[in-house]
C-alpha cells in the first residue's frame, strides 16, 4: 500500500496540496489490476487519478445491476407481498406492508418513499441498469417513470413497459419531481456536471436522491485499501460528506437530510478483500450465503454493528436528499441514522 502524497488537483475542490496517494486493486472480479487514487487533504474526497478510457470493459453482462428484473417472480405469494410492501412505502400505508417492513424491509423503497411522491410524480432513475427499481415502482402504481443508463446495450423497455434509455443525464430534457442515483453516482467520471444537470431538470419542489458509499465512515478508516466499497476502477469518486455537499452547493442544491444505510457488506466484503478473495467468488456471501466463509451468527453480528454505525453517522454508505437551495426546509427530530445536513 502506497501512502505518499501527490500534486494531483482534486476534481471537487481544486486543492493540490498534501493529497494522499493510494494504489487500489480490482477485487470484485479478482482481476488484481492496479489503479492510482488520490485522497484530497481538504475536502477528503477519494478519487481515481486517471479514468480508464474505456470503462465498459469493467461492466460485463454478469454485472449485478444488469440482472433482468423480469426473471423475478411476478405472481404468487412472494410477489404479492413485495407489491404490498412497496405500496406501503411509496403510496398507501397498509397493514401487510407494515408487518413486512419489520420482517423483510426494502431499504431502497423505504428511502424513495421519503420523497413524498404521488402516483403522478415524474421520476427519473439515473444509472438504472436493467430497471429493477422502476419495475417495482410501476407495479406499485407509478406510471411516469423513466430510467437512463449509458451502459445499456440500447434503448429498451422492462417487461412491464418502463422506458429505459441509453443516454446520459446531460442529454435528457423534461422536468422531474424525483431524480435518483442509486449507487450510480460514484461510477460517474463527472460528478459536478451530473449534479448541475440534475439541478436544471428538477422541479422547484423536487428531490434529488443520491445514494453513495462514503469515506466519512468507520469502514474506510479501519479497512483502508481493503474496504469493499472502493471497487476500483468502477467507483471513480468516493465522496466524503464534505465533498458531496460542496459539489451539491455548486450545483445550486442543498442537502435536506442524510440517512446512513450501511449493511454487513462493509465487514464481510472487506474481510474477503483482505484475504484476497474476489467479491463474486463462490465463497462470497454475495454469491451464495450457504457457501460463505462466515457463519450466519457472524453475519448477524456484522448487521448489528452496521446498525450501530448508521446511528452514529459512521456507516459506509448514505442517502442524501438534495433540494434546490432556495426551497430547503431543514429536517428535524428523526430516528437514528438520520441527520439534517
Ligand atoms: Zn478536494
Amino acid at each position: 500500500m502506497s501512502e505518499k502524497t501527490n500534486r494531483s488537483a482534486c476534481r471537487i475542490c481544486g486543492n493540490d496540496t498534501d493529497n494522499r496517494s493510494y494504489i487500489l486493486k480490482e477485487m470484485m472480479f479478482g482481476l488484481q489490476e492496479e489503479f492510482a487514487y488520490s485522497e484530497c487533504s481538504k475536502c477528503e474526497c477519494l478519487q481515481i487519478v486517471d479514468i480508464p478510457r474505456d470503462l465498459t470493459k469493467y461492466y460485463p453482462a454478469s454485472y449485478y445491476s444488469f440482472a433482468d428484473p423480469s426473471e423475478r417472480p411476478s405472481s404468487g405469494l412472494r410477489a404479492l407481498m413485495a407489491r404490498s410492501r412497496n405500496r406501503h412505502y411509496l403510496a398507501k400505508r397498509n397493514f401487510l406492508g407494515r408487518i413486512l417492513d419489520t420482517w423483510r424491509p426494502n431499504t431502497t423503497m423505504r428511502l424513495i418513499g421519503l420523497a413524498n411522491l404521488t402516483p403522478a410524480s415524474r421520476i427519473l432513475d439515473v444509472g438504472c441498469g436493467a430497471g429493477a427499481i422502476l419495475t417495482d415502482m410501476k407495479e406499485a402504481g407509478f406510471d411516469n417513470v423513466v430510467g437512463i443508463d449509458p451502459f445499456l446495450q440500447c434503448d429498451t423497455r422492462t417487461s412491464n413497459g418502463v422506458s429505459l434509455r441509453k443516454i446520459s443525464l446531460r442529454g435528457m430534457d423534461g422536468i422531474w419531481d424525483l431524480i435518483m442515483f442509486h449507487h450510480s453516482f460514484e461510477h460517474m467520471p463527472d460528478p459536478a456536471e451530473q449534479l448541475a444537470a440534475a439541478s436544471s431538470l428538477l422541479a422547484p419542489e423536487g428531490v434529488c436522491l443520491v445514494r453513495i458509499p462514503t469515506v466519512t465512515s468507520y469502514a474506510w478508516q479501519f479497512y483502508r485499501t481493503h474496504w469493499s466499497q472502493l471497487d476500483p476502477p468502477r467507483h471513480c469518486f468516493l465522496h466524503s460528506k464534505r465533498s458531496l455537499l460542496l459539489a451539491a452547493a455548486r450545483a445550486g442544491l442543498h442537502c435536506e437530510r442524510a440517512i446512513y444505510d450501511s449493511t454487513a457488506f462493509q465487514f464481510w466484503g472487506s474481510e474477503l478483500v483482505a484475504r484476497g478473495i474476489p467479491l463474486v467468488n463462490d465463497m462470497s456471501h454475495f454469491k451464495d450465503p450457504r457457501k460463505s466463509i462466515f457463519t450466519s451468527s457472524e453475519i448477524d453480528a456484522f448487521e448489528k454493528r452496521a446498525a450501530e454505525l448508521n446511528k452514529a453517522n459512521l456507516g459506509d454508505q448514505a442517502a442524501y436528499f438534495l433540494r434546490k437551495a432556495d426551497r430547503t426546509k431543514h429536517a428535524t427530530g428523526e430516528e437514528g441514522g438520520v441527520q439534517p445536513c
